[in-house]
């Protein structure tokens, strides 16, 4: 008898939650290497949000009042349908919602490049040094920091055209190569490079394909690269401003000419830079 009493009195107290409006705009659909973001307003203040996509979790922390924006994307190998699990917290009561973000295809055009033989097939005595390379820069792009240090917009890091865009299919002498996990901007040796948002420097280093490199952590899973550099002039745990010099454009690395590439990663996933950049 009391038990069943205790047992109603759960499902009254779960039933009887007072409902808040709320009002959530997540797409339904997004190309494969575009980012996206989901907007959450609700009538009463939200004290926190879980955000689960693929595979990774991170809360939001709810510092000020209005709609949360929230940035996220589908690397260019993602294909089919994902779901994105967001977790309310107003005090101790939460709400979750769950939503279906279906990732086409999209085209992207090819690029055909000659180079010398040696920079398209690298010597033997690299592979070990290419393979620590990329365990680096993975590890980098994969850390993830609850705080958001980014505000608003992002900004360009460099003035100058864009030579080569993002997810261009490369074919080095005829060889299919990975996609072009970046941008290109043309730019004289010696440019400013400005870091896009306000960030942490979480890795600088001179690798075999990327030259000179550094990679910042905006937080919240949101990652830019700086590659090719010809000169580095922040340090690993530096704190940057929007907009704040990190470096001079070059062509240190696998590089035909002086020119910045450009990466932004959400959570690891490489998405293309254009559509959050401010030109
Ligand atoms: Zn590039």
């Amino acid at each position: 008898m009391t038990r069943k009493i205790i047992f109603f009195l759960l499902v009254f107290f779960f039933w009887a939650m007072p409902v808040y409006a709320l009002d959530i705009q997540v797409p339904s659909e997004v190309g494969r290497g575009e980012p996206f973001w989901v907007e959450i307003s609700s009538d009463e203040k939200l004290t926190g949000i879980m955000v689960g996509w693929m595979d990774r979790e991170f809360a939001v922390p709810v510092d000020q009042p209005g709609a949360q924006r929230i940035l996220l994307g589908a690397g260019l190998a993602r294909k089919g349908a994902y779901e994105l699990d967001l977790v309310l917290y107003r005090d101790e009561k939460s709400r979750n919602k769950t939503f279906t973000i279906t990732v086409k295809d999209k085209e992207y055009p090819e690029q055909h490049l000659s180079l010398p033989e040696e920079m398209v097939t690298p010597p033997q005595e690299v592979h070990d040094r290419i393979a620590r390379d990329r365990k680096q820069i993975r590890s980098a792009l994969g850390s993830l920091t609850m705080d958001r240090y980014w505000d608003g917009d992002f900004r360009e890091p460099v003035p100058g055209e864009v030579s080569s865009p993002f997810g261009v299919q490369r074919f080095l002498n005829g060889q299919p190569r990975s996609a072009h996990q970046g941008v290109d901007f043309r730019g004289p040796e010696g440019t400013p490079v400005k870091s896009i948002a306000r960030g942490r420097v979480v890795l600088t280093g001179d690798f075999y394909f990327g030259g000179k490199t550094v990679i910042l952590d905006h937080g919240q899973g949101i990652h830019s690269l700086y590659m090719h550099l010809s000169r580095i002039d922040v340090q690993e745990g530096n704190f940057l401003t929007s907009g704040e010099k990190l470096g001079e454009v070059g062509m240190t690395g696998r590089a035909t000419g002086p020119h910045l590439h450009l990466g932004v990663y959400v959570l690891g996933d490489a998405v293309d830079p254009m559509y959050l950049l401010q030109r």
